[in-house]
């Protein structure tokens, strides 16, 4: 079978020779419908974050069951599935809550399908247990394979920060790229709070209008920090959603930020932060959330199901793999850019 394979830094290649695994035991073998593109691949291929291994790309993967273990059972040939990304070891207390993104086992672990292990950039992925499935019913796995990450993710933060987004607040959605799109639309449905968006091209700024962004605002402007004050007023954005993390849009978050506000970074920007305790209003929680729990992907796929968010998808052949991390690292994707085998 075909597959993406990350074989090193800077070096991914379309292999035709891939075996079709056969599923034992818990494992369930998936047809994929389609894999989404997450920047976090470029952070792997550029930066070499998962170094040492080679495997099959793809953490943001949907498709059909086709073939199940002996052991597997409520799941029939067919189905249409999500893959929830962060594998963890499934017993541990955080897994016991679904929460496997904080598996105590995580620091001995690959980080699951596509981040160490062999993901869903391919005709065919084996996951490791039916516990990782969520249904998706009549969702079509090319439409919905980022909900696993670009609309888990956001919900994710966004729901730790809920009871601080009322109607009288700004949040602030820094980077309008795969997350961010549905993070804002996201905002738009399950809080009250008025949605500022930043990002540097004036396409994706509009963009960020039509998801429900009220103001938008370009990072790269020296002022944009002084932008966004102007909006908010004395009491600034109770809530940062930094979806960039480098040490420019850390830095306009802290500026940006309010007292007993949340900064949020979700973005692998690879950006730093000197603590200082002039530099940071009074109670603000900085946090780094990583990826979400597997009943919060159920809630997404509600949310996606009644139509609350919608993935702008840009759909691309496994062999234009390269083509489509090119268009990436230049910010050209607009909203998600998914392979289908
Ligand atoms: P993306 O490439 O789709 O989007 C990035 C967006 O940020 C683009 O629209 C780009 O124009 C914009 N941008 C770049 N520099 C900017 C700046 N200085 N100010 C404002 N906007 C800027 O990326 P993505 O797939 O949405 O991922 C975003 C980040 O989140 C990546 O670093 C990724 O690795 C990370 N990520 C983290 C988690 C997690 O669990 N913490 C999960 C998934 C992705
Ligand atoms: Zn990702």
């Amino acid at each position: 079978m075909k597959a993406v394979r990350f074989f090193g830094h800077k070096d991914v290649r379309v292999v035709n020779d891939m075996e079709k695994p056969s599923p034992k035991g818990e494992e369930v073998l998936l047809k994929i419908g389609g894999a989404g593109v997450c920047h976090s691949d470029l952070h792997i291929i550029d930066e070499g974050t998962v170094g040492g291994t080679v495997f099959t790309l793809g953490h943001e993967n949907a498709g059909w069951i086709e073939e199940v273990g002996e052991s597997v059972k409520g799941y029939k040939k067919g189905d249409a599935v999500l893959v929830y990304g962060p594998w963890g070891c499934g017993h541990c207390k955080p897994c016991q809550q679904s929460k496997e993104n904080y598996c105590d086992h995580q620091s001995e672990m690959a980080y699951g399908g596509g981040l160490g292990l062999n993901g869903g950039m391919a005709d065919y992925m084996l996951v490791p247990s039916a516990r990782l499935l969520v249904p998706i019913f009549d969702l079509e796995p090319v439409v919905a394979a980022p909900l696993t990450d670009a609309a888990l993710t956001p919900y994710s933060a966004i729901k730790r920060s809920l009871p601080k987004l009322m109607a009288d607040e700004f949040v602030v959605v820094i980077g309008v790229g795969g997350l961010g799109h549905v993070a804002l639309q996201i905002l738009r449905e399950i809080s009250g709070a008025t949605i500022i968006a930043c990002d540097v091209t004036e396409e994706k700024l509009s963009f960020a209008k039509e998801l429900g962004a009220a103001y938008t605002i370009n990072s790269k402007d020296a002022d944009a920090a002084e932008q966004i004050q102007k909006i908010t007023g004395i009491k600034k954005a109770k809530v940062i959603l930094d979806f960039v993390g480098a040490t420019s849009t850390i830095e306009l978050g802290t500026k940006v930020v309010s007292l007993d506000g949340d900064l949020t970074i979700v973005g692998l920007g690879g950006g730093h932060y000197q603590y200082s305790m002039n530099g940071l209003p009074f109670g603000v929680s900085m946090t780094n959330p990583y990826w979400g729990s597997r009943t919060e992907l159920m809630e997404v796929v509600g949310l996606a199901r009644q139509k609350k968010i919608h993935i702008e998808i840009e759909k691309y052949k496994l062999d234009e793999a390269n083509e489509v991390y090119e268009r990436m690292r230049q910010g050209k994707i607009k909203g998600r850019a998914v392979l289908v085998p």
